[in-house]
């Protein structure tokens, strides 16, 4: 990579961030459209695509026929929270020895800027080629679920191919092949109510949702010991136990690697919200429990539903909040086995798969059938925080890679 490219990247990353394109409300006009400007001063032309009031996406094609590879990443970020907590304004795009800082420059700026960069680098070579089509698709909505973004445009066939890399965070030496699923549901149970003092006549609707809690992590537990994972996730289950462990001990907790294998591996149990009763000296005849499930890949929210709801039974109702499906790319996969190989050849450096818990625009390709992988610059833990930065070298790492993977998958040599 020359001097020149080296030194766009950076201005291009501090550029983006210095839209605040915060969701919510999450519009997207002003990056959408400096994007569509940056791309067309280079000579390629871009659409725009509106599913949503002011949160347009930006698409650019090069090259026809397949193969087709998505290059995907999000132009809105979360709020920058208390300014006055921020070393550098949170949309200055500041440059301090070695760091670019601002809110998304690690959740997704940078990445977004990686492959915009490789997109116009690699195109002429692409077009000239003459077989095979990369799209470049910067979406909005991702921080809010990515309806109006990925999903709409996956949905609508615009972004439709044989392979997609998210540039998410994932940091240089690591890519994501999948990640957990979501359940939350709501258990409730109801009594009757009596005066306080005489709690015999009544039925008391929290002490039953208390047993109904109990009842519920036991349920779970027994389902844990039953799960089968998927075995070639294996490796990247133990991976993601010590990434997630790594960063415990960054912050002083006792835990050890089988507890994160175990949290990546099975669902997770998180009562989050408790609400019942309405004056001290009535026994309650409701109470409601709202509980956060997050389960692997290989296991469905509507058999864990199905198991809370049979083991419950008379003990409490179970109403359905939110649920997606886990999902995940084969690590055997001809794009997973591309960004593995670049990372080990570029960067001289073993590479890690692993699984995350939370969600990533990724599912919405995988669930049309088309392997994904999320790689590209960051640090998992700077996302969404204070002081925000991302790397300069992971900047230019990823970028290296992220080149090697992209003319590999083309067949382009040198
Ligand atoms: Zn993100």
């Amino acid at each position: 990579m020359s001097q020149d490219l080296r030194s766009g990247l950076v201005e291009l990353t501090s550029r983006l961030i210095q839209f605040p394109s915060v969701n919510p409300p999450g519009y997207t006009v002003n990056i959408a459209s400096f994007i569509r400007d940056w791309l067309g001063n280079l000579g390629f032309s871009s659409e725009f695509r509106e599913y949503a009031k002011d949160k347009p996406n930006v698409i650019a094609k090069v090259g026809r026929g397949r193969p087709v590879l998505i290059l995907n990443g999000h132009m809105d970020v979360v709020p920058p929270g208390d300014e006055s907590r921020w070393a550098y304004s949170p949309f200055s795009g500041k440059v301090v020895e070695g760091r670019i800082y601002g809110r998304g420059a690690t959740d997704m700026k940078g990445g977004l800027a990686v492959i915009m960069m490789v997109f116009t680098e690699l195109a002429p070579i692409i077009e000239k080629r003459g077989s095979g089509t990369l799209i470049l698709s910067a979406t909005a909505d991702e921080e809010t679920g990515g309806h109006p973004g990925v999903e709409a445009l996956v949905r609508d066939g615009v972004l439709i191919g044989d392979a997609a890399i998210v540039a998410e965070p994932s940091g240089s030496h690591r890519y994501y092949i999948g990640e957990k699923g979501l359940c939350q549901v709501k258990l409730v149970t109801r009594g009757r109510p009596a005066h306080g003092s005489l709690p015999i006549l009544g039925d008391n609707a929290i002490m039953r949702l208390v047993r109904a809690i109990g009842k519920a992590e036991e349920l779970i537990n027994e389902f844990n010991r039953g799960i089968k994972l998927p075995s070639e996730l294996m490796d990247a289950i133990r991976n993601s136990a010590e990434v997630y462990l790594e960063a415990a001990r960054a912050s002083g907790l006792n835990l050890t690697l089988s507890d994160f294998e175990r949290v990546v591996g099975t669902v997770s149990f998180n009562p989050g919200v408790v609400r019942g009763g309405s004056k001290i000296n009535m026994v309650p005849d409701y109470a409601e429990l709202e509980l956060d499930m997050r389960v692997p890949p290989g296991v469905s929210p509507s058999q864990v539903i199905n198991y809370l709801r049979s083991g419950l039974s008379g003990a409490a109702d179970v109403e359905v909040l939110d649920t997606s499906e886990p999902n995940y790319t084969s690590p055997n996969e001809s794009i997973a086995r591309l960004v593995h190989e670049g990372i080990e050849r570029v960067l001289g450096t073993t590479p890690k798969p692993i699984i995350v818990t939370g969600a990533t625009d990724g599912r919405y390709f995988r669930a049309r059938g088309i392997p994904t992988v999320v790689y590209g610059p960051g640090e998992l833990a700077m996302a969404h925080a204070y002081n925000e930065y991302v790397t300069v070298d992971d900047l230019f790492r990823t970028h290296d890679v992220m080149v090697y993977v992209v003319r590999r998958f083309f067949g382009i040599e040198g």
